[in-house]
């Protein structure tokens, strides 16, 4: 297996070896309670004093508190219950206090979550303000100066952690001046990265999180400026002088103080010219394997460690698979559900067009990446540009990719659209052609020389071009056949041998009489076929399933048992395309060409365990099921995929 490259660093680091080792000496010799008055216990709270002086200094906080916690989303409910809990009491007093509660519209959604759950709960009921951003996704300081006369508290955060935009704090402040608004400044992404004077600035609260700079999860910190309003979130031992009860995590603080010492230090992280200098290699691959590729903030105002961008025709989803599967961790810019991708609220606050904020997809880095690392992922990086375009997915054809032929399957939110490929004539017929598939369908054929393609509905019929029902394929023919309520299905035939009829939506049991039992039914949507199946086996009583799963133990045995099992990779070919050549080795099937596949399978006399296996294990149970339908009792899979297998499978990933 190829050594993994994390390029997620916004969303969670590794730990930094001497932060390891930091934590692992807290547990062992320095495991006193910071709150005992004996010598063990004073060792320990001189440990964490020495840890908060360090963050004070690196910070500029003289004067300031500086409190740890659980991580930033801690730290964020305790800064806004402290404003709230002020802006309260001021009110009750009388003052004047503001009628709104302004956050930035591209925060964390951590904030505006706080924000209307303590607003609520303290029934201040004031009103929650998103303050815009303009197209370079830095905050509306115009919209700001409007809104700040009536601000009671504005949140806003140092860089943004989907797009690197780097936030304009003194444009901010200088808005803010005439304001009596608290003002929190959620810098969990800002930290190591950006030079934070924070004792200089009127900010109140800071959050802050150790593991987005290589501290582990559970450590976190907040930032406090002297004479802000403060609640405590957690009452009890009173630990932190009284702040934060609970009795520290000792070996989370030992650990982010070794980070901050990397960072006092200096020695540790790269510089920001060296930060700059390998996005501009990732920038100029991501060019090359990409034509057509936009960034989706300028890179002049972001943190140089974010890339955030959109593929024209492709969705992050087959992004982040074909990364994945050339073992380069990153995400999605949105979130993300199997079938069909959110878009970014970041982007869209941006006023992105909706194609690149629902495909968006973000690689970031930390600052102590290395150069090997970068040129590594850029090298794989254009191995997945190759791996897609030889599957026809980018515009730019690869030079000598096989023509794909036979029957594919291409789905979209439980919707199928099937391609038919005779690849000697460079025909085509798509049977129920989504829209949003047109440009990836044209780009396909395109790309390997097939002529424009016929359209034909399920629903109605339509798109067929002759009086007859039957038309030439190739060496095959195609038959059109009418079902009830103006539904038709498509029969693919050899001679008079019906291999697969398409059947759209058609319920099975109207296929009756029109489709012979043993032709492999290819249905239009999810719910009534994943893959394909055949009217016999439908009426047979589903096969016992329940042995059809396999952990990798378990399919470690069945392969030392059954050394002529197969293993079948049913991840994508561009998937497949972009693995690190190695490990055992395994049939190629894509799952959009079970269907293709089927007929060899169920006509082997001998039927050998088929082990089908993908990335997490949802395209190859679909394929098990299928088989396991259709008769083929050796149909197992992977569970959990390759993200789960041992690496004494050495699985191709
Ligand atoms: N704020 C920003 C900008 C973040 O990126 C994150 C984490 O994704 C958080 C807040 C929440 O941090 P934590 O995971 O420490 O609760």
């Amino acid at each position: 297996m190829s050594k993994e490259i994390y390029l997620d660093g916004n969303a969670t680091t590794c730990v930094l070896p001497a932060a390891i080792d930091a934590a692992v000496q807290a547990m062992r010799d320095c495991f006193g309670n910071p709150s005992s008055t004996h010598a063990t216990g004073l060792k320990a709270k001189a440990m964490m004093d020495s840890v908060r002086q360090r963050a004070k200094r690196l910070l500029g906080v003289g004067s300031g508190r500086i409190m740890f916690n659980s991580g930033a989303t801690e730290g964020i409910q305790t800064a806004v219950l402290s404003a709230l809990c002020a802006l309260r009491e001021r009110r009750e007093r009388g003052d004047a206090i503001g009628s709104l509660l302004v956050y930035g519209a591209t925060e964390h959604k951590a904030v505006p979550e706080a924000l209307a759950h303590w607003n609520r709960l303290l029934g201040l009921n004031l009103e929650l303000k998103k303050l815009p951003v303009g197209g370079d996704g830095r905050h509306d300081l115009q919209a700001l100066r409007a809104l700040a006369p009536q601000a009671a508290f504005v949140c806003t955060m140092a860089a943004n952690n989907e797009t690197g935009v780097v936030s304009d704090l003194a444009g901010i402040a200088a808005a803010l001046q005439e304001s009596q608004a608290l003002w929190m400044v959620d810098c969990v992404q800002g930290l190591g990265k950006l030079a934070l004077d924070l004792g200089s600035t009127r900010i109140d609260y800071a959050p802050f999180s150790g593991h987005k700079l290589y501290a582990p999860k559970g450590i976190g910190m907040l930032y406090v400026r002297e004479g802000a309003p403060y609640t405590p979130l957690v009452m009890g031992g009173g630990q932190e002088a009284g702040l934060r009860s609970g009795t520290e995590n000792m070996a989370g603080i030992a650990a982010l103080g070794a980070v901050l010492a990397a960072l006092e230090q200096g020695d540790t992280f790269r510089t920001p010219a060296e930060l700059h200098g390998f996005r501009e290699k990732l920038a100029a691959s991501l060019r090359a394997a990409f034509p057509g590729i936009v960034f989706n903030a300028p890179f002049e105002q972001a943190l140089p460690t974010t890339l955030n961008f959109s593929v024209p025709g492709l969705s992050s989803k087959e992004l982040l698979d074909v990364f994945d599967a050339a073992n380069v961790r990153v995400s999605a810019g949105s979130a993300c559900s199997a079938a069909k991708a959110a878009p970014s609220y970041v982007l869209d606050a941006m006023g992105l067009p909706h194609w690149r904020s629902s495909s968006a997809v973000r690689m970031s880095f930390g600052p102590l990446a290395s150069a090997d690392t970068i040129d590594e992922a850029c090298a794989r990086i254009e191995r997945c540009g190759h791996a897609l375009r030889a599957a026809g997915l980018l515009d730019t054809p690869a030079g000598g990719a096989s023509a794909p032929e036979g029957v594919l399957q291409l789905s979209l939110g439980g919707n199928h659209t099937w391609l038919l490929l005779d690849a000697p004539s460079r025909q085509c017929i798509v049977i129920d052609p989504q829209p949003e598939l047109a440009e990836r369908i044209d780009s396909l054929l395109r790309s390997h020389g097939y002529q424009p393609p016929l359209r034909l509905s399920t629903r109605n019929g339509a798109g067929w071009p002759d009086a007859g029902d039957i038309r030439a394929f190739g060496a095959h023919t195609v038959q059109r056949v009418a079902l009830e309520g103006g539904q038709h299905a498509y029969l693919l035939c050899s001679g008079a041998q019906v291999d697969y009829a398409f059947t759209g939506l058609a319920a099975l049991a109207a296929l009756e009489g029109k489709v012979p039992a043993d032709a492999l039914v290819c249905a239009g949507r999810e719910e009534v076929n994943a893959c394909c199946t055949s009217l016999r086996a439908e009426a047979q009583a589903a096969a016992a399933n329940s042995d059809m799963h396999l952990d990798s133990i378990a399919l470690a045995h069945l392969l030392e048992a059954h050394p002529q099992a197969v293993l079948v990779d049913v991840r994508e070919a561009y998937e497949q395309a972009a693995c690190i050549p190695g490990g055992r080795a395994a049939q190629s099937v894509p799952l959009s060409r079970l269907a293709a596949f089927v007929p060899a399978w169920l006509g082997a006399a001998d039927q050998p365990p088929l082990v089908f296996f993908c990335r997490s294990g949802n395209r190859s149970a679909k394929a098990a099921h299928c088989l396991r339908r259709l008769g083929y009792r050796n149909a197992y899979h992977l569970s959990g995929g390759i993200a789960l297998a041992s690496p004494a499978l050495a699985l191709a990933a």
